[in-house]
């Protein structure tokens, strides 16, 4: 069962929690000689990697580099020439990569975990075998084509148009924009409005060497810069029928799959960079040197160094939780995968502006790592699905089963003349619920299965899952189905759901570490500060469910929205 979905109806799914997953050994036994190549082949690229992000470009022998070490094959199956690594191991590989450069990460990542992951989910055993196997070997490199200048978070109003001729195959027209891998792929998977039923959208497998494809200049970016974006041009582009991916019509669901696998690549990839970050800036503490001492010893500094290991721990946790339980075989994990993204992404940026804090003027300055580290990370929170959007789906899509047990609950009233013992199963069920939302009493205790080192995060975590309940169920009642306008509201249950959900990883992870003495202790203080931080900010956001200045927010922003300026000056 999905853990969040859980959390929603005020459970703790301790089952699915403890103990925190370990590595397959499969994995293990690839990852170790992977990890060192990956080493040997970035860390003397440091200089390299500086001037390809003042280009604005990665060289093709680069790109040869990064296919001889069979990093494009990464989670293609065996079978096909791939290194079949899971989706826990390949988070692993992109967190190793990121610890070198974002752009390396990138250009593998949009490669697997969006260019050709709908041919691993969703292909024919031909397109299996007509792709694969090249694109395990980096001969065909893959990109992901959504975005359009009219359509980014509403991907679902799309203009490129395939037509079916009277043949079976396929005329695609259209312009895609802001492509990763736009300028250096082989093998796009292009989204499509096709005819039929109104707004059916279909997804494609389009060659870059066929007619009419063609792709823009790399766009000019603000981070991640050498890895390449550029538009994607279909003109009349004919497109064969045995190159629709899975079926006509299922398109839209096509890209929300591959976006929902593909998310704890994002977030391996910002557990890496904030790796880096944390040697960089402890080094940096330790040796800077003002009023007389190392700046580490000052509290304030220690404090940013503090809660650079919380956010990593923290991202890491959620991130290979999620992973498990995709490569478990889950098929209920996309509100999981959604808060990963959020936690991971917001975690680094965090973590790279306070990092270049810490170095001061030196971190503003082109010579040190921390200003590209800025740069880099700010896409983390707009691509893959804008965080604002993820969080409206977090809530959405937890309201919606508590929305559903209350459909049960009217269908149980109803049978309870029909049916009396199903109707009175399901009501009971739905009475304890309510009963230990109001009382605590029946409440669901992890704290008895985690060492005694971490009660505190644990009774956090069972005093605050029945209050999400409470807070979900507050929010539904009052606004029905115009709950999905109230984004206020729906952010609040979202940021609840989310500290929840990354605080029961962080728990199961520090209850693991707990075995090994030399990290028992700092783990546990690591899952006792995310606890009772969350707990702050889950006291405040209940709070503000009923008592907030909501109104105020309104009118300010539709003051400003309508004067278009600010309209002050003081003299
Ligand atoms: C470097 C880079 C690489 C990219 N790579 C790819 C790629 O490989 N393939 C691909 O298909 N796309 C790619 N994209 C596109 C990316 O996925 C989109 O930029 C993203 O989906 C957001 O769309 P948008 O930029 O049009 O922003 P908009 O959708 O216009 O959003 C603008 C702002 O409004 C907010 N907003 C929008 N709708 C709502 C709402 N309903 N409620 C509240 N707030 C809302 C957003 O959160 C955001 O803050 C890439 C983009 C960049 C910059």
């Amino acid at each position: 069962m999905s853990i969040v979905k859980a959390l929603f109806a005020g459970r703790i799914p301790t089952e699915s929690l403890l103990p925190y997953p370990p590595l397959r050994d499969q994995d293990r036994e690839s990852l170790g000689p992977m990890l060192d190549a990956i080493d040997q082949f970035l860390a003397p690229k440091q200089a390299d990697f500086k001037r390809w992000d003042r280009e604005g470009a990665q060289p093709a022998e680069f790109i040869q580099g990064l296919r001889d070490l069979g990093l494009f094959g990464l989670i293609i199956p065996e079978e096909y020439g791939g290194l079949g690594l899971s989706n826990a191991a390949y988070a692993r590989v992109l967190s190793q990569t990121s610890r070198h450069d974002s752009s390396v990460s990138l250009t593998i990542g949009a490669h697997s975990s969006i260019g050709m992951k709908g041919l691993l989910l969703f292909g024919t055993a031909d397109q299996k075998t007509k792709y694969l196997p090249r694109l395990a070997s980096g001969e065909l490199i893959a990109a992901f084509c959504l975005t359009e200048a009219g359509a980014g978070s509403d991907a679902a109003s799309i203009r490129t148009r395939a037509e079916k001729n009277p043949d079976g195959s396929w005329t695609l027209t259209g312009e895609k924009i802001w492509i990763t891998n736009g300028g250096i792929a082989d093998l796009y998977t292009v989204f499509a409005r096709t005819p039929g039923e109104a707004g059916k959208i279909t997804a494609f497998l389009v060659e870059a060497g066929w007619t009419g494809v063609s792709h823009g200049p790399h766009e000019d970016k603000m981070g991640i810069r050498a890895s390449s974006t550029t538009t994607v041009n279909f003109d009349r582009v004919r497109v064969p029928p045995e190159n629709v991916l899975d079926t006509e019509g299922k398109g839209f669901k096509v890209a929300m799959a591959i976006l929902n696998n593909g998310r704890t690549g994002l977030g391996g990839g910002a557990v890496g960079g904030m790796k880096a970050l944390i040697a960089l800036a402890t080094a940096q503490a330790n040796e800077r040197q003002q009023f007389g001492r190392p700046i580490a010893e000052f509290d304030l500094v220690r404090e940013k160094i503090a809660q650079m290991m919380v956010d990593c721990f923290a991202a890491e946790s959620v991130v290979w939780m999620v992973a498990h339980a995709i490569d478990s075989g889950s098929d209920d994990y996309s509100t999981e995968a959604a808060i990963s993204k959020i936690y991971a992404s917001e975690a680094m940026q965090r973590t790279a502006y306070e990092a270049l804090q810490i170095a001061g003027g030196s971190g503003f300055m082109r010579d040190y790592p921390y200003e590209q580290a800025v740069r880099d990370s700010r896409i983390l929170t707009i691509f893959e699905g804008t965080n604002e959007v993820l969080r409206l789906y977090v809530a959405l899509s937890g309201l919606k089963d508590l929305g559903r047990s209350y459909a049960e609950l009217r269908s149980a009233l109803d049978d309870i003349f029909n049916n009396p013992i199903k109707g009175f199963g399901v009501l009971g069920d739905y009475a304890e619920k309510r009963l230990t939302q109001a009382t605590g009493i029946g409440r669901d205790r992890i704290s008895a299965e985690v060492p005694a080192s971490l009660r505190e995060p644990s009774e956090i975590l069972e005093k605050y899952t029945p209050e999400l309940a409470k807070a979900a169920d507050y929010v539904l009642r009052r606004h029905g189905k115009a709950v999905v306008e109230r984004q206020f509201e729906l952010k609040r249950v979202a940021d609840l759901a989310i500290d929840l959900f990354v605080g029961a990883c962080v728990l199961s992870r520090a209850a693991a570490l707990q075995a090994d003495p030399r990290t028992a202790s700092p783990a546990a203080s690591i899952a006792r500060l995310f606890a009772q931080r969350a707990k702050r900010r889950m006291a405040e956001t209940i709070r503000r469910i009923t008592r907030n200045e909501d109104d105020a927010v309104r009118a300010v922003a539709a003051f400003a929205l309508e004067e278009g300026r600010y309209p002050w000056d003081v003299f």
